[in-house]
């Protein structure tokens, strides 16, 4: 990385320091003091007060601010209302020019900086002619369908949505800055993030807003370097009010790129623009990336975002059905819900597969589909359930002590609740009749078929039964988890 870290080469002489300095900074004084009437007060904080005046000889007034792309972004920015202010103070002969701080690194001034000293990351490219900022055509990379409309709200994702939606109304003006969101796979990190660009987009409360992951922020640094192009690449990213970085984890391990990112990161931290990101771990778990880095992401908010339980999964089944215009039965939606725990990629891949099956063989939505599907999901449905289990949680709903089912009490609620439990120990654990038998108190296997049967008929005949069997069945298969 050495020879890209030559450092800028400022060729301005100053003469009779003092005189051209004191006149400069009259000058300049008055300049301010009418672009203060000019510009907000965050503008005028953030980009003119930083800015130092050199001297002022043969009508030209030399400025010196604190970097290239402080430089780049007042051409690009107020080149006109600077230009007006000129004209009004100095005259239209004379010019405004401007030189980098004499290092030539791309610091912060300490107007600017609201903590410990920057990273120093030099400017790449030596001749700022070549810059023109922003010249990368600029798209948020947002997809529209991530909205907060879109997403369920649960107890699993409280927290972070609460957060995200409080940022997406107020970029860079809550103490949430950075919002690091972390979780699992497939649970909702990029649409959460990517719903805090579309809704600040849509509500005016940002102007740009960039998404990117940071695998792609890597490569196209590693391309800017390749193409003597990092200044351009680090304005492009500085430029705007939201950015927004997904799967941070991926900058493990990549120096180069960290110190571009911890510096963009700065700059847009002391513009008070919002950095939003997500992890597959908490900040301080990510391995491989510098401390200092860690430190910055965890001086917001950290929320995490849990699986989904039982009642946000059937929520979101919903959610999506009515999405797709579909009617599901709810003994589906359940089914799939509770056997389709682990994400939400997850039960949509069940319903999408559901949809295709059912319009392939052009059947209605029906349980026989559903089951198919879900084993497809999530290879056989779930069976590691001990008889034990089985027996608890039935005496948990027919609320009756668990010892009475494998007495010999013949009370009539009893009774049921051990032949249902009977069934389904037979339907879900794949012991033997003559095993079940002997979990019950010892009871002789063609008692267990006596009890199988009977639910059978019951289910048969009353519906009352049958739902009984499926709240059961949930029941039980939450505890496979
Ligand atoms: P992650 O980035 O955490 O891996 P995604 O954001 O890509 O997960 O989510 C996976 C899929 O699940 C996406 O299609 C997303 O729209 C959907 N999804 C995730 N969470 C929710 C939610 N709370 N409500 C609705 N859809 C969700
Ligand atoms: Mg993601």
């Amino acid at each position: 990385m050495e020879q890209f870290t030559e450092p800028n080469k400022i060729n301005e002489v100053v003469e009779s320091p003092s005189v051209v300095e004191n006149e400069a900074k009259e000058l300049w004084a008055r300049c301010l003091a009418l672009l203060s009437t000019k510009l907000s007060s965050q503008t005028f904080k953030s980009w003119f007060e930083p800015i130092k005046p050199v001297s002022y000889s043969s009508n030209q007034l030399i400025l010196q601010v604190p970097s290239n792309f402080f430089h780049e972004w007042i051409e690009d920015q107020y080149s006109s209302i600077l230009d007006e202010v000129k004209n009004e103070v100095l005259g239209v002969d004379c010019a405004i020019k401007f030189k980098v701080n004499s290092d030539g690194f791309d610091i912060i001034t300490e107007s600017n900086v609201k903590t410990e000293p920057e990273i120093k990351v030099q400017n790449i490219s030596p001749n700022r002619d070549d810059i023109k900022i922003l010249s990368k055509p600029y798209k948020p990379g947002l997809n529209d369908k991530n909205t907060f409309e879109n997403f369920v709200n649960g107890e699993s994702n409280q927290l972070a949505r609460a957060a995200a939606y409080a940022v997406a109304n107020n970029p860079g003006g809550t103490q949430f800055n950075p919002l690091v969101i972390y979780g699992d796979v497939g649970l909702g990190k990029t649409h959460l993030i990517q719903a805090i660009g579309n809704h600040a987009l849509k509500t005016g409360k940002a102007k740009r807003v960039i998404y990117v992951t940071s695998e792609i922020f890597t490569l196209e640094f590693v391309d800017a370097i390749q193409k003597d192009k990092v200044n351009e690449f680090s304005n492009f990213y500085r430029s705007m009010d939201i950015l927004i970085v997904d799967d941070i984890q991926f900058f493990e391990g990549k120096d180069k790129t960290q110190d571009n990112f911890f510096h963009t990161f700065n700059t847009l931290y002391q513009l008070g623009k919002q950095i939003v990101l997500s992890s597959d771990k908490p900040p301080k778990e990510l391995k491989g990336l510098n401390e200092r880095l860690i430190s910055r992401f965890q001086s917001g908010l950290t929320a995490d975002i849990q699986p989904p339980d039982l009642e946000m999964r059937v929520a979101i089944l919903k959610k999506k059905s009515q999405q797709y215009k579909l009617e599901i039965p709810q003994d589906i939606i359940e089914f799939i819900a509770v056997n389709v725990t682990s994400n939400i990629r997850q039960l949509e891949g069940c319903l999408h597969s559901l949809i295709a099956i059912s319009s392939l063989k052009n059947l209605p939505i029906s349980m026989e589909i559903a089951k198919e599907v879900v084993r497809q999901v999530v290879g056989e449905i779930k069976t590691h359930i001990t008889i034990e289990d089985i027996q608890r949680i039935v005496c948990q709903y027919f609320d009756i002590p668990e010892n009475y089912i494998r007495a010999k009490n013949r009370k009539q609620e009893v009774v049921i609740a051990r032949q249902y439990a009977m069934y389904l120990c037979k339907e879900i654990t794949n012991s033997s009749l003559k095993t079940i038998g002997l979990h019950f108190g010892g009871r002789d296997h063609s008692t267990v078929i006596h009890a199988i049967q009977t639910i059978e008929d019951l289910v048969k005949s009353d519906q009352k039964y049958a739902d009984i069997l499926q709240t059961l069945r949930n029941k039980i298969k939450l505890v496979a988890k």
